[in-house]
């Protein structure tokens, strides 16, 4: 089969930031955490499509309690570097947040913009408690103001792909995280 956009594999990889393992070690402290933090409450974890997939398959089965899921998907329209604009909610949750402690499960957190508004909007639905889960933070880039509860891991200015990350849609199937080596 000819697959003329396929990257060649791997080349964009310009070395392993955070291995497999080290993934793994941290999304089971994460899985223990949260299942301690909400016991007998109700659990609604909340991703915003797509980067946060594989964390939140991984983060699901590593909590112990019962817990629901939720997806949404957002546009958002910014002009260049304004931290004001614009979110469109493209997918919304089924469920009525008014029941639930919502944490919202996010890949990285950048400039924050999208995550801000997405939270605005939650917000407004007047969950129980809301909270932010992300696998990384890159406090270097922000834009607004926005804090995570819980960073599994701190990086610098970087772009990274791997562990749903990705490059044009491509190296999100990648085990670790990895720094992303521009084409030459
Ligand atoms: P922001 O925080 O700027 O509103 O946007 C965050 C989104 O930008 C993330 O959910 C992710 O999809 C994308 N993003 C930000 N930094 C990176 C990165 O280093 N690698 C990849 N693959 N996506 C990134």
């Amino acid at each position: 089969m000819q697959m003329t956009n396929m990257p060649e594999f791997h080349k964009h990889i310009k070395r392993v930031v955070i291995s497999e393992e080290e993934i793994k070690e941290a999304v089971t402290k994460a899985g223990e955490i949260l299942s301690l933090e909400y016991k007998d409450k109700p659990l609604l974890l909340v991703t915003i499509l797509k980067g946060a997939f594989i964390f939140l398959a991984d983060l699901s089965r590593a909590i112990t309690i019962p817990h629901e899921i939720g997806f949404m998907a957002a546009k958002s329209y910014f002009e260049s570097t304004e931290s004001s604009g614009n979110v469109e909610i493209t997918l919304d949750l089924a469920q009525d947040i008014s029941k639930y402690n919502v944490v919202i499960v996010e890949d990285i957190i950048d400039t924050g913009r999208t995550l801000s508004k997405v939270r605005e909007y939650l917000e407004s639905k007047n969950p129980l408690s809301l909270k932010i889960v992300t696998l990384l933070d890159k406090p270097e880039r922000r834009l607004v103001k926005l804090q995570s509860d819980y960073a599994l891991f701190t990086i610098p200015d970087y772009f990274v792909i791997g562990y749903g990350l990705d490059y044009g849609e491509y190296y999100r199937n990648l085990p670790c995280i990895a720094e992303f080596e521009e084409d030459k």
